[in-house]
């Protein structure tokens, strides 16, 4: 299968011509994947009906799933959503940046966008090539993580290309993704309580100490609810490889030779969250191959990598994959979210 116009997609990094051209793809309603400081989105006109529908087939996403729309900065947003004081107070602090804001929405922005809720959720990112894309088209970008659904999130183009080259046409290559994990999203929908949907790069803690209140954290959905879900990312089951992954808590990952007790004889892939003081040298031997999430130990590094690595162990002929949570605490909690919902079960 080939691409929207029948071509392999085509893979641009941004000259002054190309940047045009893709400008104009997004305003006749094609899509095209962009990169972000957090992940590749694949974006489409987000008042164009049609294209928005055609990122919902692409991804094969449930259409109950609401889509971020990504916009040049305050003023724009403001064309999109009501604003209140609360959002032009993080829009100031955290934008262009890792924070995705939900507000109600005008009429203009499409039902297929919002899943038939009254908000939308409006993000300005900080990407240099994005940005010069949101100015050049000039619309409002409609952008979920460019990967089919359910599938480990992409932070490269390679990654875009592998998932979805036979389904779009252009994707604008931005080099790796500068975070690595999805923005986090704040919903302002209800003034009294500003709620943290999804763990991200900015913290509760950063988000109460702009806001001068707290930050609540979503109420557990009930087993059998129904409806639009308040965040696509609080799906259980997501960023999910195909081989079985299997999570430690932070520091008790399991000594070699328990390891060997757990590896019924299929190649195992054992994650680290940093570089092991020791390794052991027969553990290959074994079937047990050695990886780990940053060098240093820093939840920075690791997010980065934590999409990336677990593509490449799936890539690989592994049986499982073992890995090692994160230290909590700020990033450190937004990685978990992640593992935890990969590693679950369907
Ligand atoms: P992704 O699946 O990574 O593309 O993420 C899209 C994100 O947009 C999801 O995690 C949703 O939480 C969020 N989102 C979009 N629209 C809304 C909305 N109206 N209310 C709440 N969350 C939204
Ligand atoms: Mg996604």
């Amino acid at each position: 299968m080939k691409g929207e116009d029948g071509q392999r997609i085509r893979r641009y990094t941004g000259s002054d011509a190309q940047m045009r051209e893709l400008a104009a793809a997004l305003r006749s309603g094609s899509l095209v994947a962009i990169p972000t400081e957090t992940v590749y989105g694949l974006a489409a006109n987000a008042l164009d009906v049609v294209a928005c529908r055609r990122i919902f087939e692409v991804k094969g996403r449930p259409l109950i799933d609401p889509l971020i729309v990504h916009v040049r900065g305050p003023e724009h947003a403001a064309e999109l959503a009501y604003l209140g004081d609360d959002a032009r107070l993080l829009m100031e602090r955290f934008w262009p940046g890792p924070l995705t804001i939900v507000m109600r929405k005008r009429a203009c922005v499409p039902d297929i966008v919002s899943a038939g809720l009254p908000t939308v959720a409006l993000r300005c990112p900080s990407h240099p090539l994005t940005r010069r894309l949101l100015s050049l088209c000039g619309l409002g970008l409609a952008a979920p993580s460019a990967n089919r659904f359910g599938y480990v999130s992409p932070t490269r183009a390679e990654h875009v290309e592998a998932g979805l080259g036979e389904l779009i046409d252009y994707v604008l290559d931005g080099g790796p993704c500068d975070i690595g994990i999805e923005s986090s999203i704040v919903s302002l929908a209800d003034p009294e309580r500003p709620t943290l949907l999804r763990p991200g790069a900015v913290s509760a803690n950063e988000l109460s100490s702009a806001l001068g209140r707290e930050v609540f954290l979503p109420l557990p959905r009930e087993v059998g609810d129904e409806g639009p879900v308040e965040a696509p990312g609080m799906l259980t089951r997501h960023y999910s490889p195909a081989t079985p992954l299997e999570l430690f808590a932070h520091g008790s990952v399991p000594k070699a030779g328990a390891l060997c007790l757990v590896n019924n004889g299929d190649p195992l892939a054992l994650v680290h969250f940093a570089r092991p003081a020791e390794t052991y040298s027969h553990m290959e031997q074994q079937g047990v191959e050695l990886f780990w999430l940053s060098e240093s130990g820093q939840s920075a590094e690791a997010a980065r990598n934590v999409f990336a690595l677990l593509r490449r162990l799936d890539e690989g002929s592994y049986g499982r994959i073992l890995m090692e949570m994160a230290p909590s605490g700020g990033l450190g909690d937004a990685i978990n979210d992640r593992l935890c919902r990969a590693a679950s079960k369907r």
